[in-house]
């Protein structure tokens, strides 16, 4: 008979029962359908143990390769170590080593990670403030090339973190994160695979890691990379990202503005739209989508449509601000 260790309780697991019929059984504090309504929320994460494969079967590669798996599907016979996924329980320290205004409404905030931090760009770190408020941002570095975590903000009216982050954080502070988490990232698997990345806001920050991290890998397929605007005041990165397109002829990347002014040398529209337009056919190809959940479930279904299948797209969905005009203070 196995046993489970779960948040430094250890628990006995009685032959057939899974891991969620035992932490169930124990009222621990666990999301799984029942309570969730949601499929596969009971994804946890084995700190231990070796996860049987058909507890993974329908996770993504990128959730394998983090020993996620399926509490529902796992009756383990040994002893075994378990989290949940958005345990990242401890925060550690970063020093802000730069914070650059790139324009009015954006800021590339560079911190000295502690030297033990492994991380895939594209995932995300949760920030604290010293007054313990917490906000999510994703990893446009790639460990390989920078020597600092570099995130990327965009100021939202009124937002309590961003304008900190825009008005007060400053070089020499020290700020309290929560380790990386997230499934998305680029996992090398097939190298000469094409990959669409499709990206709106300020969704554009994991993209540019995960592209970087995937050419600086080698991969070796094509890599498309469009993104989206509302004013082309806000378009930001072009330079780094032409010169990318310069030192790698397998990586294209193309903005778009969807507001009404027209900008020279700007495509007019969605990014989603025109990638559409130019790639109808996705089998076999791999799909990163991020930034405002209306594209990112849409765009997803339209991949599915084109071909590519469920577990070659990865989904990045955040709001920021998106409360209509007339509720803003
Ligand atoms: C996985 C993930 C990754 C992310 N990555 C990034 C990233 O790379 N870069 C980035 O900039 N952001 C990112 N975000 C979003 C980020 O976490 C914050 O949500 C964002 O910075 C806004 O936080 P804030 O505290 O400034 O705004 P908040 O204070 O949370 O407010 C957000 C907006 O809503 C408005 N608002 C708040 N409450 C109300 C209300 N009751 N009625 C009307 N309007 C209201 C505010 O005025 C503001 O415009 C990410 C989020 C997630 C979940």
């Amino acid at each position: 008979m196995g046993s489970i260790l779960f948040h430094g309780q250890r628990y006995a697991v009685d032959r057939g029962k899974s891991v969620l019929d035992v932490l169930v059984g124990a009222d621990c504090d666990i999301a799984h359908p029942g309570n969730q309504g949601i499929y596969q929320s009971c994804v946890m994460q084995a700190m231990s143990g070796e996860v049987p494969t058909q507890a993974q079967s329908e996770l993504k590669p990128t959730q394998r390769m983090q020993n996620y798996f399926l509490a529902c599907q796992w009756q383990p016979s040994d002893d075994i170590e378990i989290a949940r996924t958005t345990d990242a329980d401890m925060f550690r320290h970063a020093l802000v080593h730069q914070v650059e205004k790139v324009n009015a409404s954006l800021c590339r905030v560079r911190l000295t990670p502690p030297k033990d931090l492994h991380y895939h760009p594209g995932q995300f770190i949760n920030l604290r403030r010293p007054d313990g408020v917490v906000r999510s941002y994703s990893l446009a570095s790639v460990p390989a090339l920078d020597g600092y975590l570099e995130l990327h903000v965009r100021k939202m009216q009124n937002g309590i973190m961003s304008n900190w982050i825009h008005n007060q954080l400053q070089a020499g502070d020290v700020i309290d994160f929560q380790p990386p988490c997230g499934s998305f990232f680029y996992l090398p698997g097939d190298t000469s695979q094409d990959i669409l990345l499709i990206g709106t806001g300020v969704g554009l920050a994991p993209l540019w890691g995960i592209a970087r991290d995937a050419l600086h890998r080698g991969h070796f397929g094509r890599i498309w990379l469009y993104h989206g605007e509302r004013e082309g005041a806000q378009i930001y990165l072009g330079n780094e990202l032409e010169s990318l397109a310069r030192q790698y002829s397998n990586f294209s990347f193309v903005f778009t503005v969807s507001g009404d002014n027209a900008v020279s040398g700007l495509a007019r529209g969605r990014p989603d739209d025109l990638a559409f337009s130019q790639h109808k056919h996705l089998k076999n190809w791999r799909v990163y989508l991020s930034g405002a959940p209306s594209m990112v479930n849409a765009t997803c279904k339209r991949a599915l449509l084109a071909g590519a299948s469920m577990h070659q797209i990865f989904e990045n969905p955040f709001e920021i601000g998106e409360f209509p005009q007339k509720l803003r203070a």
